[in-house]
C-alpha cells in the first residue's frame, strides 16, 4: 500500500521527466528511494516509458551525416571524450533505432504499451501546462477569481448553464476540508473552460474542466510550475486540471475526493 508520501513521490518523479524538479525536490526524491522499494519500482517503470516514448515517437530522424557532426561537435565541447568514446556514443544510435523496430513489431502488448506511455505523457501539453497556470495566477488578483461566489453547489452548477456549451458536474466537499467558493468562465488554449474554485485552509485551489474532444480517458499525472502544483487527468470526455499552491499531497487527496477514489 503506497502512503502519501509516496504518491507525492510519484508527481514529483513524473515532473522530473519533465526537468521541473527543484534541487530540494530532487534531493527528497533522492533521499527517499534508498528506503523504498515501491517508488524505485516506480521510478523505473516511468523512466523506462519516458525511454519507449523517445524511441517509438514518430521524431524526423537528422541525416547520419549531420548526427554525426553534432555529436562531434558535443563531444569537442566536453572536451575530455576522446575519439573511442565518441564513436561508442554513436553507435547508441542505431541501437535505439531498433529498439524502436522492436515496440512496433513487438506484438499487442508493446503497442498497447506505447499507446498508454504516448496517452500518458503527451510532450506537447508542457504550453497546456503553462497557460493553465498563468491562468490560475491571473485569476488570483483580486476580483477576478469568481464570477458566481457561491457555496450551493446546486447555485454553481445552474449558473454555467447557457454560458458555456457543456454542464460541468459541480461538488463540494466542505466536510472533507474543500469547501466550494465558486466558479467562473475561462478560456484556456482557445476553448471554453469551467473554472470551479475550492478552499483548502487559505489555499485556493482551481478545477479546470473543459470537453476533452476524446473518448479516452487517462490517469492522474501530475507536476508543478512556477510553485503551483497541478494533477491532471481526464475522464467520460472531460478534461480535468486541479491546480494550487496547496502541497502535492493535499492536492491529491482533493483530487481522489473528486475522483470518488
Ligand atoms: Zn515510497
Amino acid at each position: 500500500v503506497t502512503d502519501d508520501r509516496c504518491l507525492e513521490m510519484h508527481l514529483l518523479m513524473q515532473a522530473d521527466l519533465d526537468g521541473e524538479l527543484s534541487p530540494a525536490e530532487a534531493a527528497r526524491v533522492a533521499a527517499h528511494l534508498p528506503g523504498c522499494p515501491e517508488c524505485r519500482a516506480v521510478q523505473q517503470r516511468l523512466s523506462l516509458v519516458s525511454n519507449g516514448v523517445r524511441a517509438a515517437a514518430p521524431i524526423h530522424r537528422a541525416p547520419q551525416t549531420l548526427r554525426h557532426s553534432v555529436q562531434d561537435i558535443i563531444a569537442a565541447e566536453a572536451g575530455r571524450v576522446r575519439p573511442a568514446e565518441a564513436s561508442r556514443a554513436r553507435r547508441t544510435w542505431p541501437r535505439r533505432s531498433s529498439f524502436a523496430t522492436g515496440l512496433s513489431f513487438g506484438g499487442g502488448f508493446a503497442l498497447a504499451a506505447c499507446l498508454a506511455l504516448a496517452i500518458v505523457l503527451p510532450s506537447s501539453n508542457r504550453g497546456l501546462t503553462d497557460a493553465v497556470v498563468s491562468d490560475h495566477i491571473r485569476s488570483l488578483q483580486p476580483g477576478h477569481l469568481m464570477d458566481v461566489i457561491s457555496t450551493d453547489q446546486h447555485t454553481v452548477k445552474p449558473w454555467f448553464n447557457g454560458r458555456l456549451a457543456f454542464a460541468p458536474t459541480v461538488k463540494d466537499f466542505r466536510s472533507e476540508g474543500f469547501p466550494l467558493a465558486g466558479g467562473r468562465l475561462d478560456y484556456l488554449d482557445g476553448k471554453e473552460v469551467a473554472a470551479l474554485v475550492y478552499y483548502s485552509g487559505k489555499h485556493v485551489i482551481q478545477l479546470f474542466v473543459w470537453p476533452s474532444g476524446s473518448d479516452l480517458d487517462h490517469g492522474n499525472t501530475g507536476g508543478h510550475r512556477s510553485g503551483y502544483n497541478f494533477i491532471r487527468w481526464s475522464r467520460d470526455g472531460m478534461a480535468y486540471w486541479a491546480v494550487s499552491d496547496l502541497n502535492a499531497t493535499e492536492l491529491n487527496k482533493f483530487v481522489r475526493l473528486w475522483q470518488g477514489t
